[in-house]
């Protein structure tokens, strides 16, 4: 089995960890990986080291990428892990279905949804991307298993949202969603303020199928928290198309000088100006509703070369306008440049123990790495956990272990579980062994 050594990261290019990377080409060299020390990695758009093996072999499962079978009848798909939700789109949306939950970017495998129990803009409906899977197979040192809400249930909940670190995911199958045509119909709301944005988003009458608010998190005083609100629904239309491919690219990093909170404010400023107007139902393609970032290549670049981070938490809708509160103000005064945040609304969690979301508001936001923005997510930290929050572990490159155990009160059950699976500690991601959570 053929490795090779490399620097490696995550999507926020923080941190870069040295890595011994392997690439198999069949699907059953997976069995042979899970004997020794290794970790799953799909197309590395988690945003910090949890795709990096700490102690082995990070293995690579782009080429594990072939759709087994698909029934246009039900809607029931099996495919290899390695496969892509931009790939599953390209072969079922002509034949009208899509994705039952999807993340802002289409370019994640079917592991990685698996892995990070992935969300969307539906979740206060729909719940999180784990609903949906129907079954996969685990590889473990002990060998394969099948695993569902029915069958090997503990290993089943400790692989949802387990970050990789119960074993191999194989085979996936998965049940999709039918809709009318590849048109959405949308409509934007300005909200003033974080009150009214947040009582946009649980507001009976202007819920929808999916929701969305993109908050400017620079505005302070009385404009802090405002947003447009985004709800939008699928469409009739003529017929359905797949995805494009991306037609710009952003060839180099862009200097750090360029993004300061000036510019990046005039920017958020322009943008909430522009989309507020389009109060009006209008129609579009689903590619700019659900996927505006995957249209550039390489957009990660526009932080220049030090990276950057995502910092996204949820909180109880009681507690949420006091927790968004602070951290948009600790934000706004911190002077680092963010851009637009993303609020979504969460339903009930689902089965993964260390699933992220809880019922509430979850908020995500992007900032740049420079002097003082570690420390700043160390006071938002403590600003989430005050109010019973947790911070996303896809997202995350630099949370503290006891922050994570005082988030995620099923940790010591998911350890248990993970324990039997992997009693040799083979699989552990470099955010596992920083967040102690293989101990
Ligand atoms: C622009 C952008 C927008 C995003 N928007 C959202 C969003 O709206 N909602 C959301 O929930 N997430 C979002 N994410 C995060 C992303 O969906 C998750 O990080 C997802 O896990 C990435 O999948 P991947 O295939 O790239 O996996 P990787 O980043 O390669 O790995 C992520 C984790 O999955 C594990 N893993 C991957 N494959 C397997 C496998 N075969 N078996 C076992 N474990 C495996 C890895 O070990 C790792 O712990 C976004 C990311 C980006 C870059």
């Amino acid at each position: 089995m053929r490795t090779k050594s490399a620097e490696l990261s995550g999507w926020g290019r923080y941190p870069q960890v040295d890595a011994t990377l392997a690439r198999p080409e069949q699907y059953r060299e997976l069995a042979a990986w899970a004997q020794q020390a290794s970790l799953a990695r799909g197309m590395g758009r988690a945003y910090g080291d949890a795709a990096i093996s700490a102690n082995g072999t990070t293995v690579l499962t782009e080429r594990l990428d072939r759709l087994l079978s698909f029934d246009a009848d039900t809607g029931v798909l099996r495919a290899e892990a390695g496969v892509t939700l931009d790939a599953i789109l390209r072969a079922v949306m002509a034949k009208g279905w899509f994705l039952p939950v999807t993340p802002g970017t289409r370019y994640i495998t079917l592991g990685g949804a698996i892995a990070a129990d992935v969300h969307g803009k539906n979740h206060h409906h729909v719940g999180s991307f784990g609903r949906f899977v129907r079954s996969f197979e685990l590889f473990t040192a002990a060998g394969a298993m099948t695993c569902s809400s029915s069958q090997n249930v503990p290993a089943y909940q400790a692989t949802l949202g387990g970050m990789g670190m119960t074993g191999l995911i194989g085979e996936v199958e998965l049940q999709l969603k039918r809709i009318p045509s590849s048109n959405m119909l949308v409509q934007h709301v300005p909200a003033a303020n974080l009150r009214e944005s947040l009582a946009l988003m649980s507001s009976a009458e202007h819920d929808d199928e999916y929701t969305v608010s993109w908050i400017d998190c620079l505005a302070s005083g009385a404009k802090l928290g405002r947003s447009v609100f985004m709800r939008g629904q699928h469409a009739d239309g003529a017929h359905a198309h797949g995805p494009r491919d991306a037609k710009l690219s952003l060839p180099i990093n862009v200097p750090s000088a360029a993004l300061n909170r000036y510019s990046v404010g005039a920017f958020n400023a322009l943008y909430y100006r522009w989309e507020g107007r389009k109060t009006k139902p209008f129609r579009c393609d689903f590619e700019p509703f659900f996927y505006p970032l995957d249209g550039i290549k390489q957009w990660h670049r526009l932080y220049g070369k030090p990276g950057f981070v995502q910092y996204q938490f949820v909180v109880g809708e009681a507690a949420a306008e006091a927790c968004i509160g602070d951290v948009l103000k600790a934000v706004s005064s911190s002077g680092n440049a963010s851009f637009l945040a993303v609020l979504k609304r969460f339903g009930e969690a689902g089965d993964g123990l260390l699933s992220f979301p809880q019922a509430g508001m979850t908020l995500a936001l992007d900032l740049p790495l420079r002097a003082g923005t570690l420390a700043l997510l160390d006071r938002l930290d403590a600003i989430v956990v005050a109010h019973a929050g947790r911070v996303y572990l896809a997202k995350d490159a630099r949370l503290n272990a006891s922050m994570m155990s005082a988030m995620y009160p099923q940790l010591a059950e998911w350890q248990a579980i993970r324990r039997e699976l992997d009693p040799d500690g083979l699989f552990v991601s470099a955010l596992g062994q920083r967040l102690e959570m293989a101990p």
